[in-house]
C-alpha cells in the first residue's frame, strides 16, 4: 500500500462530508420554516424514542413508530409546540411555559427565555398567534 493512499482516503472522505453537509444545508433551506420545525420536532422525539428501543427488540412499523412520537410529543407539548398545535409566543418565538405574568396589570410579563438570553425585549406578556392550524378561539 502506497504512503499516499491514506493521506489521497483522506481528502476524499473530507469531501465527502463536506458535500453531505451542504445537501443537508439544502434540503432543510427548501423547507418552510415550519416544515423546518415540524420535522425537527418529529426527528428530536424518534432519537429520544429510539434511545429508549430496547437492543435487540424487533422494530415497529412506520405508524405504530408515528403513533409513538406523536403520543410522546402529546405528554410534552409545550416542548413540541408545532406538532401539537401550542402556539409559541408571538413576540419572541418561546413557549407559553418560559413566560411570567406581570405582578399587576400595569407591568408586563418576563420571558425567561428572553432574559436568560439578556434580550432588553425580555419584558412582555405571552403573546398568542393565530394557528394557521387551530380554529381561532371563541
Ligand atoms: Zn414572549
Ligand atoms: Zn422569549
Amino acid at each position: 500500500m502506497s504512503e499516499e493512499f491514506p493521506e489521497q482516503l483522506a481528502v476524499y472522505l473530507a469531501e465527502r462530508e463536506a458535500q453531505r453537509a451542504s445537501a443537508v444545508d439544502a434540503t432543510l433551506g427548501a423547507l418552510t420554516e415550519r416544515e423546518r420545525r415540524l420535522v425537527c420536532e418529529a426527528a428530536v422525539m424518534g432519537y429520544v424514542q429510539g434511545t429508549r428501543h430496547p437492543a435487540g427488540a424487533e422494530h415497529p412499523k412506520n405508524a405504530a413508530v408515528l403513533h409513538l412520537v406523536i403520543d410522546a410529543c402529546l405528554a410534552f407539548s409545550d416542548l413540541y409546540p408545532v406538532i401539537t398545535g401550542v402556539q409559541p409566543c408571538s413576540e419572541c418565538q418561546h413557549p407559553k411555559y418560559n413566560h411570567r405574568e406581570g405582578e399587576d396589570p400595569v407591568s408586563p410579563g418576563t420571558c425567561l427565555e428572553c432574559e436568560a438570553d439578556d434580550d432588553e425585549d425580555a419584558h412582555h406578556d405571552y403573546a398568542a398567534a393565530p394557528s394557521p392550524r387551530s380554529p381561532e378561539p371563541r
